[in-house]
C-alpha cells in the first residue's frame, strides 16, 4: 500500500506538472501560488483522500481558487466542463481537483480490494463488497463476508463508477491510477468547432496545443476557438464596455476574436506582409479563415513543414492580439509593418529553438528560409 501510494504520487506530480500549468505565464506571485498548490495543498489533499475523500465544502471552495486563478478573474466565461477537458478534446486540461481526489480514492480502495491480501485488504472488501456486487464487479464466494450496508464514505462509490461508466474496466486497470485517469480522460466528449466534425475538431485542437508551440500562443488559439478573449462584443455584452465596435479608426464592424486576426482590414495588411515567409510553404490562397482561426489547412504537408506553417501563424496572431491591446489600453496606433517585425521576433524564437534542437543544417532544411 505504502509503495503504491508513492509510485502513484509520483505519477499524478507529473501529471500536474505537465498539464495547464505549462500554459500559463504567471507573475512573481502566482508563481508562489502555484508552489504552493503544487508542493503542499495537492499532496496534502491526496493524503488525505486516500483514507476520506475531502469534504465537499473544501472542494468547492477550492475549485472556485482555481478557476480565479486560471482566468485571472471573478468572470468565468466558460463552463468548467469545458476547461477541465484534455486539450485533444478542446479543454485546458485544468484539473477537475474533486474528480481527481474521487478518483484517487476509488482507485486506492480498488486497487486494495482486488489485490491486496492483507487485513486492510479484507477490511475494504468486507466493506465495498455490496457495492461492487450490486455493480457486477465482483461475485463473492461463500467464505467472502461483506457488509449489507456499506459505511458513508463508501456510498458514493457506485455513483461514481456509474457516471463515468467505469463498471466494465478490466480488474487488473486498478491497479494504476494512471491507466484509470487515461481512460477517463479518452471519454470525455470533443467540443466541436464550427462547421467541423469530430475528428477534424479533434485535429485541430491538437494543432492549436502543438507541444513547440509558446505557452502563450496555445492558450491565445484556445481561448480564439472559443470566443473567451475580452474582444469589444463580449465586453459589450457584459455591459462593460459601450459599444461592441472594432476600435481601429475607419473599422465600424463589430470586434470579435475571427475579426481581430482575420476579417478587420488591418489583420489583412498584417497578413499580405506575412506572405513572403509564408510563401516558401504555401500559396496565397491556402491561406485561409480555417486555417489562421481553426489550424485546418488544405495543402498536402508534412507535419515538420506544417509546423513550421503553424509556427508562422501563430507569431502573426499573437502579434496582431499585442497590437490591439496596445491600441485599446495606451491608445498607440501601430502601423502593419510594426506589428509584423512583432511577430518576426516570435518567429525568430520558434527558429532558433529549432537550431539549438537539430543543429543549424536541419533547421534551415526545414525552414527554407532565413527568418527577418
Ligand atoms: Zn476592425
Amino acid at each position: 500500500m505504502r509503495y503504491f501510494f508513492f509510485a502513484e504520487r509520483k505519477s499524478l506530480t507529473l501529471f500536474f506538472s505537465g498539464g495547464w500549468f505549462s500554459a500559463v505565464s504567471l507573475p512573481f506571485f502566482g508563481g508562489l501560488f502555484l508552489f504552493f498548490l503544487r508542493s503542499v495543498l495537492i499532496p496534502s489533499l491526496f493524503y488525505l483522500s486516500v483514507v476520506f475523500p475531502p469534504p465537499r465544502r473544501v472542494q468547492i471552495i477550492l475549485a472556485r481558487k482555481l478557476a480565479r486563478f486560471f482566468w485571472r478573474s471573478n468572470l468565468e466565461p466558460l463552463a468548467r466542463d469545458i476547461v477541465y477537458k484534455p486539450r485533444y478534446s478542446g479543454g485546458m486540461n485544468l484539473p477537475d481537483l474533486r474528480f481527481v481526489l474521487h478518483l484517487y480514492f476509488v482507485v486506492m480502495h480498488l486497487h486494495l480490494f482486488f489485490f491486496d491480501k492483507s487485513r486492510a485488504g479484507c477490511f475494504v472488501r468486507y466493506n465495498l463488497g455490496f457495492v461492487l456486487r450490486s455493480l457486477s464487479m465482483w461475485s463473492p464466494s461463500n467464505v467472502s463476508p461483506f457488509a449489507f450496508t456499506p459505511p458513508a464514505c463508501y456510498v458514493f462509490v457506485k455513483k461514481f463508477l456509474l457516471d463515468r461508466q467505469m463498471c466494465s474496466l478490466d480488474p487488473i486497470a486498478w491497479k494504476s491510477f494512471k491507466v484509470v485517469f487515461s481512460f477517463v480522460s479518452s471519454s470525455f466528449p470533443v467540443s466541436t468547432l464550427p462547421s467541423m466534425a469530430v475528428e477534424r475538431s479533434r485535429a485541430a485542437w491538437s494543432a492549436m496545443s502543438h507541444p513547440r508551440l509558446l505557452g502563450l500562443h496555445r492558450d491565445l488559439h484556445w481561448r480564439a476557438a472559443h470566443e473567451v478573449l475580452p474582444t469589444r462584443r463580449a465586453l459589450h455584452r457584459r455591459s462593460l464596455t459601450p459599444s461592441p465596435a472594432c476600435p481601429r479608426e475607419g473599422c465600424s464592424a463589430e470586434e470579435y476574436a475571427a475579426h481581430v486576426f482575420w476579417d478587420c482590414p488591418f489583420a489583412t495588411a498584417v497578413w499580405r506582409r506575412s506572405l513572403p515567409c509564408l510563401h516558401h510553404h504555401l500559396q496565397e490562397e491556402q491561406l485561409t479563415y480555417r486555417l489562421v482561426m481553426h489550424a485546418s489547412g488544405m495543402g498536402p504537408w508534412q507535419p515538420e513543414q506544417w509546423r513550421v506553417i503553424w509556427c508562422i501563424v501563430s507569431s502573426v496572431k499573437g502579434a496582431l492580439w499585442d497590437a490591439r491591446n496596445i491600441l485599446v489600453l495606451r491608445r498607440e496606433v501601430l502601423r502593419p509593418v510594426a506589428v509584423w517585425r512583432m511577430a518576426c521576433k516570435a518567429v525568430g524564437d520558434y527558429y532558433h529553438q529549432d537550431i539549438r534542437r537539430k543543429g543549424l543544417q536541419w533547421a534551415t532544411s526545414v525552414w527554407l528560409f532565413d527568418p527577418p
